[in-house]
Protein backbone atom coordinates (compact mmCIF):
# COMPACT_ATOMS: atom_id res chain seq x y z
CA UNK A 1 0.00 0.00 0.00
CA UNK A 2 1.48 3.03 -1.23
CA UNK A 3 1.13 6.20 0.83
CA UNK A 4 -1.49 7.70 -0.90
CA UNK A 5 -3.65 4.37 -0.39
CA UNK A 6 -3.10 4.34 3.14
CA UNK A 7 -3.99 8.40 3.71
CA UNK A 8 -7.36 7.24 1.71
CA UNK A 9 -7.67 3.87 3.91
CA UNK A 10 -7.28 6.02 7.09
CA UNK A 11 -9.81 9.10 5.96
CA UNK A 12 -12.39 6.50 5.52
CA UNK A 13 -11.95 4.37 8.52
CA UNK A 14 -11.78 7.16 10.93
CA UNK A 15 -14.89 8.90 8.96
CA UNK A 16 -16.89 5.55 9.17
CA UNK A 17 -15.59 5.41 12.90
CA UNK A 18 -14.74 8.54 14.37
CA UNK A 19 -12.72 7.78 17.60
CA UNK A 20 -13.64 10.05 20.77
CA UNK A 21 -16.95 11.31 18.70
CA UNK A 22 -19.37 13.12 21.19
CA UNK A 23 -19.09 14.99 24.45
CA UNK A 24 -17.70 14.75 27.89
CA UNK A 25 -19.89 15.10 30.97
CA UNK A 26 -17.65 17.32 32.55
CA UNK A 27 -15.15 19.03 30.43
CA UNK A 28 -12.59 21.38 31.86
CA UNK A 29 -12.59 23.33 28.89
CA UNK A 30 -14.48 23.53 25.51
CA UNK A 31 -13.74 25.52 22.00
CA UNK A 32 -15.33 25.98 18.66
CA UNK A 33 -13.42 25.48 15.60
CA UNK A 34 -14.51 27.46 12.05
CA UNK A 35 -13.02 26.81 9.07
CA UNK A 36 -15.29 29.05 6.98
CA UNK A 37 -13.73 28.77 3.42
CA UNK A 38 -14.59 24.86 3.46
CA UNK A 39 -17.44 25.40 6.05
CA UNK A 40 -15.64 22.86 8.76
CA UNK A 41 -17.37 23.71 12.52
CA UNK A 42 -16.52 21.59 14.74
CA UNK A 43 -16.61 21.43 18.98
CA UNK A 44 -13.63 20.18 21.38
CA UNK A 45 -14.00 19.31 24.67
CA UNK A 46 -11.03 19.03 27.23
CA UNK A 47 -10.91 17.10 30.50
CA UNK A 48 -7.78 18.17 32.15
CA UNK A 49 -6.60 16.36 35.31
CA UNK A 50 -3.58 18.62 36.20
CA UNK A 51 -1.95 19.19 33.20
CA UNK A 52 -2.70 15.98 31.57
CA UNK A 53 -5.84 15.65 29.13
CA UNK A 54 -7.48 12.71 30.46
CA UNK A 55 -10.62 13.11 28.00
CA UNK A 56 -11.44 14.71 25.22
CA UNK A 57 -13.77 14.60 22.47
CA UNK A 58 -15.31 16.23 19.83
CA UNK A 59 -18.58 16.83 17.86
CA UNK A 60 -19.60 19.37 14.57
CA UNK A 61 -20.21 19.22 11.02
CA UNK A 62 -16.83 18.91 8.76
CA UNK A 63 -15.67 17.45 5.42
CA UNK A 64 -13.60 13.89 5.77
CA UNK A 65 -10.47 15.38 5.96
CA UNK A 66 -11.68 17.04 8.74
CA UNK A 67 -13.52 14.84 11.03
CA UNK A 68 -10.31 12.35 10.37
CA UNK A 69 -8.11 14.46 11.41
CA UNK A 70 -10.10 15.44 14.65
CA UNK A 71 -10.65 11.58 15.28
CA UNK A 72 -6.60 11.03 14.93
CA UNK A 73 -5.93 14.05 16.69
CA UNK A 74 -7.75 12.67 19.78
CA UNK A 75 -6.95 9.44 19.85
CA UNK A 76 -2.98 10.57 19.92
CA UNK A 77 -3.57 13.36 22.31
CA UNK A 78 -5.59 11.62 25.17
CA UNK A 79 -3.18 10.20 28.37
CA UNK A 80 -0.65 13.32 27.22
CA UNK A 81 0.49 16.44 29.30
CA UNK A 82 -0.06 19.70 27.40
CA UNK A 83 2.84 20.36 26.73
CA UNK A 84 3.54 16.95 24.54
CA UNK A 85 0.00 17.70 23.16
CA UNK A 86 1.47 21.52 22.27
CA UNK A 87 4.32 19.55 21.09
CA UNK A 88 2.34 17.52 18.84
CA UNK A 89 0.22 20.59 17.10
CA UNK A 90 3.44 22.78 16.53
CA UNK A 91 4.58 19.14 14.64
CA UNK A 92 1.32 19.06 12.94
CA UNK A 93 0.37 22.06 11.66
CA UNK A 94 4.61 22.09 10.34
CA UNK A 95 4.35 18.91 8.27
CA UNK A 96 1.06 20.22 6.54
CA UNK A 97 2.40 23.72 6.37
CA UNK A 98 5.48 21.97 5.16
CA UNK A 99 7.87 23.86 7.63
CA UNK A 100 9.05 20.53 9.34
CA UNK A 101 10.16 17.49 7.73
CA UNK A 102 8.02 14.87 9.87
CA UNK A 103 10.77 12.13 9.78
CA UNK A 104 12.98 14.61 11.55
CA UNK A 105 14.67 12.49 14.42
CA UNK A 106 12.47 13.10 17.76
CA UNK A 107 9.83 14.16 15.69
CA UNK A 108 6.50 13.46 17.34
CA UNK A 109 4.08 13.14 14.59
CA UNK A 110 4.00 9.05 14.25
CA UNK A 111 0.87 7.95 12.42
CA UNK A 112 -0.41 11.42 12.46
CA UNK A 113 2.55 11.43 9.23
CA UNK A 114 -0.56 9.74 6.97
CA UNK A 115 -1.36 13.34 6.54
CA UNK A 116 1.77 14.57 5.69
CA UNK A 117 0.42 14.67 1.63
CA UNK A 118 -2.39 17.09 2.47
CA UNK A 119 0.81 20.22 2.00
CA UNK A 120 0.35 19.54 -1.42
CA UNK A 121 -3.34 20.26 -1.22
CA UNK A 122 -3.57 23.71 -0.43
CA UNK A 123 -7.37 24.06 0.08
CA UNK A 124 -7.34 20.58 2.49
CA UNK A 125 -4.82 22.26 4.89
CA UNK A 126 -6.96 24.56 6.80
CA UNK A 127 -10.09 21.22 7.23
CA UNK A 128 -6.79 19.00 8.45
CA UNK A 129 -4.97 22.11 10.96
CA UNK A 130 -8.54 22.80 12.04
CA UNK A 131 -8.82 20.71 15.06
CA UNK A 132 -5.19 20.99 16.45
CA UNK A 133 -5.89 24.76 16.15
CA UNK A 134 -9.09 24.29 17.96
CA UNK A 135 -7.39 22.09 20.56
CA UNK A 136 -4.35 24.51 21.17
CA UNK A 137 -7.29 27.14 21.65
CA UNK A 138 -9.05 24.97 24.24
CA UNK A 139 -5.80 24.35 26.20
CA UNK A 140 -4.89 27.89 26.07
CA UNK A 141 -8.52 28.71 27.60
CA UNK A 142 -9.67 30.42 24.29
CA UNK A 143 -13.12 30.08 23.05
CA UNK A 144 -12.90 30.39 19.85
CA UNK A 145 -10.59 29.30 16.65
CA UNK A 146 -10.95 30.18 13.19
CA UNK A 147 -8.72 30.00 10.08
CA UNK A 148 -9.45 33.12 9.66
CA UNK A 149 -8.85 36.43 10.46
CA UNK A 150 -7.94 38.13 14.63
CA UNK A 151 -9.16 35.09 15.72
CA UNK A 152 -6.73 32.39 14.70
CA UNK A 153 -4.58 31.74 17.86
CA UNK A 154 -1.82 30.44 15.21
CA UNK A 155 -1.06 32.82 12.03
CA UNK A 156 -1.98 31.09 9.01
CA UNK A 157 -4.23 33.10 8.41
CA UNK A 158 -4.47 34.17 4.44
ZN1 LIG B 1 -12.94 20.91 5.33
Amino acid sequence: MDSKQLYQEVILDHNRKPRNYGRLEHPTQSSEGLNPLCGDHIWLHVHLDGDRIDGIAFEGQSCAICKASASMMTAAVKGKSVAEAEALVDAFRGMVTGTVDPATPGNPIGRLAVFAGVKDLPSRVKCAVLPWHTLHAALDAQAVASTEGDQDPMGTAG
